[in-house]
């Protein structure tokens, strides 16, 4: 999980000046902590109705999507981040056939989920359309599925959704992929345990949900949080980990909550032709191997159960 937006040095170019360009962009970890991206250009810099949007092309991971100063997404890594939140749920539940995705307006995680064999239907809601826009400029990579005729696309608070979803239209899957609950940002309402019982309502029998909780090295809290609350809300509750070589520490996990099928393991497979760079079967049991630092800050039944 990602904090404190950068300091007023990080964004200047060359010799300190007030550049648009700045030689290095920088996010805070912690007030101790800053991780440096060398930058070529900015692409784009714009303030949304909802969040100050940059776009950055990186030397090292190449064009980096970066909202209210905290880094999102960038080209050169985002495959793990979304293989990982797509297709463990996805390959662990019999018949995804209708999916929902809350948040994910750079269009990495609708692209993965898209290539799941039994998925019919997937809804994308996004509170900020300038997210899309900005995406398909300039992120190509990330946004190739946004034209797939299953998708539908909704510009509105996914907790608003929600409230006035019918229950005749609800999901196998619901998968947040949301700004961090810090700061005054748009993802805080997607935290809480009004929102994880609001999920749990919008999902089928034998639903799975799974959301991003942050990286256990600098915001344990909020895997503590998430974990507690899909724990009380779900009869079970996972939590999994990736690597996410820009996401401060790295270490980056997801919770899980589902109504039924066990996670952990991956019933279904992608096509023979299906490539991916980061998922197999084996690192889909594997995520779910938590070392100690992240077993201690979840709950001692979900402990157990995956140790
Ligand atoms: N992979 C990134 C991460 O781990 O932080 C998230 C990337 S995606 C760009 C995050 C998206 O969540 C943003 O486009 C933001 O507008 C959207 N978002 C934040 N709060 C939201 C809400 N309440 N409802 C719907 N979308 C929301």
């Amino acid at each position: 999980m990602k904090n404190l937006p950068p300091d007023s040095l990080a964004n200047t170019g060359p010799r300190g000046s007030a550049d648009p360009t700045p030689a290095w962009f920088a996010e805070a970890a912690s007030p101790h902590h800053r991780l440096q991206w060398k930058v070529r250009r900015t692409l784009y810099a714009a303030d949304s109705s909802y969040q100050h949007i940059e776009v950055l092309d990186t030397e090292q991971f190449g064009t980096a999507l970066v909202l209210d100063g905290i880094l999102q997404t960038t080209a050169g890594d985002e495959y793990i981040y979304h293989e990982m939140l797509a297709l463990v749920p996805l390959l662990a539940h019999p018949h995804p056939a209708r999916v929902l995705v809350i948040g994910g307006g750079d269009g990495g995680l609708v692209r993965e989920v898209l290539r799941v064999p039994g998925v019919e239907q997937v809804v994308m809601v996004e509170i900020d359309q300038a997210v899309v826009e900005v995406a398909r400029r300039f992120l190509p990579g990330h946004t190739a599925a946004l034209g797939d005729s299953r998708l539908t696309i909704r510009y509105e608070d996914g907790v608003q959704y929600l409230s006035h979803l019918d229950p005749s239209h609800a999901f196998d899957v619901i998968l947040v992929d949301a700004t961090d609950p810090d700061g005054d940002g748009p993802g805080q309402v997607l935290y809480t345990t009004e929102f994880h019982r609001a999920v749990r309502a919008a999902l089928l029998p034998e639903g799975m949900y799974a959301q991003q909780s942050g990286t256990p090295v600098y915001n344990p809290e909020v895997l503590e949080r998430v974990a507690r609350d899909v724990d009380q809300e779900f009869p079970v509750c996972r939590v999994y980990w990736c690597t996410v070589p820009t996401y401060p520490g790295s270490l980056f996990t997801f919770t899980m909550g589902s109504l039924g099928p066990e996670p952990i393991v991956p019933i279904r497979r992608l096509p023979e032709a299906a490539t991916t760079r980061w998922y197999t079967p084996r690192v889909h049991a594997a995520a779910f191997a938590l070392p100690p630092l992240v077993a201690e800050r979840v709950p001692s039944r979900v402990a157990a159960a995956q140790a």
